[in-house]
C-alpha cells in the first residue's frame, strides 16, 4: 500500500461537479498528514482536459467510450482494475448518489473499510464525520488497509480544491467494459417549476417547525417583502404543501443566494448541503441544540410564530420609511 490519497472526480455533462473540488481540499488534508500525494481519478470518454482545475498532483485517466457517462458497472469495473493496480492509502468519494453508488459496492467487493459522511480532517489526519441529521459527529481513523471515504460538502469551500497549474496525466488502460449491464439512455432534465429557486437572490426555507400548510403563507409574506421566494425541507415537500421543485438539498436543488432565512429547520446534512453557499444564513429554531445554528451566520433561538408578525411588521414600517 502506498501513501497516496486518491480521490473519484466527479463530473457530469462537461462540467466537474463542485464536490470534487471539496474532495480534493479534504484530501491534501489528509495527505500532509500520511505524507503521501494527492492523485485524482477521472473516468471519462474525451474528457482528459477536466483535470485542468482540480489542485491534485497527477491524474490517473481511464478513457473509454463506457466512461462517457457514469454507470455503476462501468465505473466499478474500472475502479476495481486501477486500485488493485496503485493500491492507495485511502480513496475519496463524493456522499454523492454517484459516490455513495460505487464507493458501497467496491468496499463489498474489495473488503475495503467505508468511512461515511466526512465533513472534515482534522490536523491529526482524523476524519470528523456527521450522522443522524447532524446530532451526531463521529471520530475515526484510517485502517491499515486501503480505506474509502465519502465526503459530505459543508466543510471546505470549492475555490480550496482548485487551481491554475495543470496537474501531471498517467493515462490508464480500461478493463474488459464488454456486457455492460447498466446503459445509460437519455437525461432527463428535473422540470424547474414555476420558480428556480437556484437563481433567487433571496429565499425563505421552511421546515417541519412550520406545522401546518396554511402556516406558509407567514413565509411566503416575509419573502414577498423581501423580495425573494419561498423553498422547503423534505417534510413540507412530502407532506404536499409546496411542489418538488422548491424542495432544498440532497434530493432537490442547490442554492447559494445572498440571503437565506431558515424557519424551523433542524440542519440534517441532506438539507445543508443544499444552502452551504449561501452567503448569509439567518437560522430561527426553537432548539437551541438544532444543528442549523452550525452553519448559520445568524441565529435567533425563538418560537417562529412569536417572531415573525412582529419582524413582518418592522420590515413593512422600514420600507414605508424608506419610500415616503
Ligand atoms: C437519502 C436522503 C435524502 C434526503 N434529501 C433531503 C433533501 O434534499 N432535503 C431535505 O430537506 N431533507 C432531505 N432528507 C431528509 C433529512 O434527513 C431531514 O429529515 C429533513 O431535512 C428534516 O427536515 P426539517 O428540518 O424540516 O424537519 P425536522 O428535522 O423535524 O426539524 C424541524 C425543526 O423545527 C424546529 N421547530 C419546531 N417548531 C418550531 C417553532 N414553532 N419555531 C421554531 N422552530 C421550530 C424544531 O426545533 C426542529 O429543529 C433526506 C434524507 C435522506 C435519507
Amino acid at each position: 500500500m502506498t501513501q497516496d490519497i486518491f480521490l473519484l472526480i466527479e463530473h457530469i455533462q462537461g462540467q466537474v461537479s463542485d464536490i470534487s473540488y471539496i474532495m480534493t481540499a479534504a484530501a491534501r488534508k489528509l495527505a500532509q498528514k500520511e505524507g503521501g500525494s494527492v492523485i485524482g481519478i477521472l473516468l471519462g470518454s474525451g474528457a482528459e482536459h477536466l483535470k485542468d482545475t482540480l489542485a491534485v498532483d497527477k491524474v490517473i485517466y481511464c478513457d473509454h467510450p463506457a466512461l462517457a457517462e457514469f454507470t455503476s458497472d462501468a465505473y466499478e469495473r474500472t475502479l476495481v482494475s486501477l486500485l488493485t493496480e496503485y493500491s492507495p492509502r485511502a480513496v475519496l468519494f463524493g456522499n454523492t448518489t454517484l459516490g455513495a453508488d460505487v464507493s458501497s459496492s467496491l468496499s463489498t467487493n474489495m473488503e475495503f473499510p467505508i468511512v461515511s459522511s466526512c465533513i472534515e480532517v482534522t490536523e491529526s489526519g482524523s476524519l470528523i464525520s456527521q450522522i443522524c441529521g447532524g446530532k451526531i459527529m463521529v471520530e475515526s481513523q484510517l485502517a491499515d488497509k486501503t480505506t474509502l471515504i465519502t465526503v459530505n460538502p459543508g466543510g471546505y469551500k470549492p475555490e480550496a480544491g482548485q487551481s491554475d497549474s495543470t496537474p501531471e496525466t498517467i493515462k490508464f488502460s480500461p478493463p474488459d467494459l464488454e456486457n455492460l449491464k447498466v446503459k445509460l439512455s437519455q437525461y432527463i432534465e428535473p422540470d424547474i417549476g414555476d420558480v428556480d429557486i437556484s437563481q433567487e437572490k433571496v429565499l425563505v426555507g421552511i421546515g417541519r417547525g412550520i406545522q401546518r400548510e396554511d402556516n406558509i403563507e407567514l413565509a411566503e409574506k416575509l419573502a414577498e417583502l423581501l423580495g425573494g421566494e419561498v423553498c422547503a425541507s423534505r417534510p413540507v415537500i412530502d407532506q404536499g404543501w409546496l411542489p418538488t421543485s422548491r424542495l432544498v438539498g440532497k434530493s432537490g436543488k442547490t442554492v447559494k443566494p445572498n440571503l437565506y432565512i431558515s424557519l424551523g429547520i433542524s440542519g440534517a446534512t441532506e438539507h445543508t448541503e443544499g444552502v452551504i453557499d449561501s452567503k448569509t444564513i439567518i437560522a430561527i429554531n426553537s432548539d437551541p441544540d438544532a444543528p442549523i445554528f452550525d452553519i448559520a451566520q445568524y441565529g435567533i433561538e425563538v418560537d417562529l410564530f412569536d417572531l415573525i408578525d412582529p419582524l413582518l411588521e418592522q420590515i413593512e414600517s422600514v420600507k414605508n420609511e424608506s419610500s415616503g
